[in-house]
């Protein structure tokens, strides 16, 4: 099979974080600072990544400033030409952290907001006063004129502030905001009951950012990733399994996804071992599910097989079992009435409890 090259790698440079996110992306076997890739052995990954054709960087934890050399590992790679954007809560970033990443490159930060409010905030990351230190490196952000996203990941607790969540991102002189309702992998699949929002909630965010992005145009762009459970149709994980992009955890293992480690069976190579290309493009575990030819039905003969490419892979496996099956949120899985919508019937609006993550 001829396989392109991926157009984005997200480096996640440590899973070190002073925050605690019940929904954290992170796996929920976190790897230790012993294990993490050195700035020697990152900055050769990088320029594996540009050779093979990668364009964009995502510099990514854990909390990527709880690493040292950040200001290093930015330098190297957006010195080799690669578009750098660091994905972060914040805490750890200086004035100071700022000036020397603005000045090796760094080309766009991506924030992310736990809640409008310092009391919800901290709550749900676990770290008390977060709130208002992210706020004032913020500011610090936009006054450089590094171009801005902020990352609203949204769910039940804290999708009825949307509306000031939108306020707050033009406030602060984002460009875009991304409302990213949560995914249920990892930490989060341990909060489902606590997260899930209700299908009140699920219908009010698509009107509300359909609305803002109308009204918000030239302001504010948006990104809108909407829950899942409530849908018709899966999303394309990745945009394909092995197709445009690529994860490497602290260690140097390559995954085809953040939550790809938590199927079995799929056996990750590493960057110690192996170049970044031969991985890409032979490994196994990223050739299982990539293109349409492993599809099982209904998705082999269905007309969105090219759109969804049967969904996520690591969703069929937490709801259906199988990682190998269509994905149960598409209502014609044979499985989707046996587990989603008996799901979904379930009363969790009581159920505020958070298991934070941590090592
Ligand atoms: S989701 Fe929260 S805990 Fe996880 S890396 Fe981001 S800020 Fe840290
Ligand atoms: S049957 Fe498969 S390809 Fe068709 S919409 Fe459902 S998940 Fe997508």
């Amino acid at each position: 099979m001829s396989v392109p090259p991926p157009i984005a790698m997200l480096a996640e440079l440590t899973h070190r974080c002073p925050l605690s996110c019940p929904y954290c992306s992170n796996p929920v076997q976190l790897e230790r600072k012993e294990t993490e890739l050195g700035t020697e052995a990152w900055t050769d990954v990088f320029q594996q990544a540009h050779a093979m054709g990668v364009l964009q960087l995502h510099l990514s934890g854990g909390e990527p400033a709880s690493r040292r050399d950040l200001e290093d590992l930015t330098e190297a790679a957006a010195g080799i030409g690669l578009y750098t954007n660091l994905i972060t809560s914040g805490i750890g970033l200086t004035p100071r952290r700022l000036d020397r990443l603005e000045a090796v490159g760094l080309d766009h930060v991506q924030l992310s907001l736990q809640g409008t409010t310092a009391k919800l905030a901290d709550r749900i990351g676990g770290y008390r006063g977060g709130f208002d230190r992210k706020m004032a490196i913020a500011k610090e952000i936009s006054a450089r004129g590094i171009p801005l996203t902020l990352n609203a990941v949204m769910h039940r607790q804290n999708l009825d502030d949307l509306d000031r969540t939108i306020e707050m991102a033009v406030e602060l002189g984002a460009r875009r905001l991304e409302v990213a309702c949560v995914q249920f992998h990892g930490w989060a699949m341990s909060n489902r009951a606590a997260l899930l929002p209700t299908r009140q909630q699920t219908m009010a965010v698509k009107q509300t950012v359909a609305g803002a992005a109308q009204r918000l145009q030239g302001v504010l762009a948006f990104d809108f990733v909407p829950p899942d459970y409530y849908a018709d149709y899966p999303k394309a994980c990745m945009g394909g399994w092995g197709s445009s992009g690529l994860n490497v955890t602290p260690n140097g293992t390559v995954l085809p996804c953040h939550a790809a480690q938590t199927i079995p069976h799929l056996a990750f190579e590493n960057v110690r071992e192996k170049p970044l290309l031969d991985i890409w493009r032979a490994s196994s575990a990223f050739n299982a599910y990539r293109g349409t030819e492993w599809l099982p039905e209904p998705c082999k003969s269905c007309e969105r097989k090219e759109t969804d490419f049967g969904g996520c892979r690591c969703q069929a496996l937490a709801l259906a079992g199988d990682a190998g099956v269509t994905d149960p949120i598409c209502k014609k899985s044979p499985k989707h009435k046996e587990v989603v919508k008996v799901l979904l019937e379930r009363r969790f609006e009581e159920d505020q409890t958070l298991l934070h993550r941590s090592f």
